[in-house]
């Protein structure tokens, strides 16, 4: 590690290849092309429902291949601004205490499963807040007492001095080209910065990439040895010992 960035000899930024929602694209397209480039990734699952069990035996080879099996919560409760509903329940109807409980049972059943030292966490829509207008609160506090990291959405790529790591900003991607993924991927070395993707479905699925242009880019990053790919409690941990050393001075 070199004192003036967290990165590995060699590395001028780092990036965080991050998929959502256990969506099955992601074991078909995604991890494969992954495994062969030696790219490790971060799969946020939210365990739960009666097929949690297969969910687990289908996870398990990425696991053992070195993937982060990430913490998406156990229910995925976003704004009920999303129901029509108007009884509708929602984070505006959830105390701190209701999204502590319904983070730690998925914990529980994540490290069951998928032992880690450390994991990261990933608000479901983006939205880290329980309560709504004079009651509305932020709900970072409660993930930052279980998580070393967590991943929220933003603009740019984390500067591993200021960033927080429980709000993490993340690039959110659909329907993107090789070349424009390449190029986000190449900001985070050109500005020392960590950058982090979110992908939901890899050619088919909701919002997804083309298999093409998620190949691109892994082929790049496996090409290019500038950049840090690496899960995100893995990066996070290394700015973590970078930060107690000193390295922000
Ligand atoms: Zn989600």
């Amino acid at each position: 590690m070199s004192k003036d960035s967290p990165w590995p000899e060699g590395c001028r930024g780092a990036l965080s290849l991050t998929f959502d929602d256990g969506i099955s694209s992601q074991l078909d397209y995604a991890i494969p092309l992954m495994n062969e480039l030696a790219l490790r990734g971060t799969f946020f699952l939210c365990p739960r429902g009666d097929d949690w069990r297969e969910g687990v035996e289908r996870w398990r080879p990425a696991y053992e291949a070195g993937h982060e099996m990430g913490n998406h919560s156990l229910s995925h409760t976003c704004s009920r601004g999303f129901s029509d509903d108007p009884r509708a329940t929602g984070l505006e109807t959830m105390s701190l205490a209701d999204i502590e409980a319904d983070v730690v049972e998925a914990e529980r059943r994540l490290s069951e499963a998928f032992p880690a030292e450390a994991r990261a966490y990933c608000y479901p829509c983006y939205q880290a807040h329980v309560g709504e207008g004079p009651t509305r609160q932020s709900y970072v506090p409660v993930i930052a007492k279980h998580f070393i990291a967590a991943r929220a959405g933003g603009e740019i790529a984390n500067h591993p001095a200021t960033c927080d790591l429980h709000y993490l900003w993340s690039w959110a991607v659909r329907g993107n080209t090789g070349a424009e993924l390449v190029g986000l991927a190449e900001q985070c070395a050109a500005r020392g910065r960590w950058g982090l993707l979110t992908f939901h479905g890899i050619h088919q699925g909701h919002l997804p990439v083309a298999d093409v242009e998620f190949r691109e880019l892994c082929h790049h990053l496996h090409r290019s040895k500038h950049i840090w790919v690496a899960p995100v409690a893995e990066v996070a941990s290394a700015i973590n010992a970078w930060r107690k050393s000193g390295g922000t001075e």
